[in-house]
């Protein structure tokens, strides 16, 4: 499976459903930017202070299969 990026504000996310384990760590980190409920699931959109965009990297880096990655802007 490709790497899709989700574009934010402040910093883009990419995801990689192939590898993906499902361990929940980013729905349960930040419901307001990864909700399965919503389409896209993935909205960095909402990150929208440099704090939020912080806690988005926190909660990325704890994906534990990098599933998810942080795409910074240049
Ligand atoms: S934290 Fe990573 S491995 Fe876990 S559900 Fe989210 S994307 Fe998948």
């Amino acid at each position: 499976m490709t790497r899709k990026i989700f574009t934010g504000k402040l910093v883009d996310v990419s995801f990689d459903g192939a590898l993906c384990q499902h361990a929940g760590e980013c729905v349960g980190g930040m419901p307001t930017v990864f909700d399965t409920s919503s389409r896209p699931w993935i909205n960095p959109e909402s990150a929208t202070s440099a704090e939020l965009a912080d806690q988005l990297r926190e909660v990325v880096a704890r994906c534990p299969s990098a599933a998810l990655q942080i795409e910074e802007h240049p």
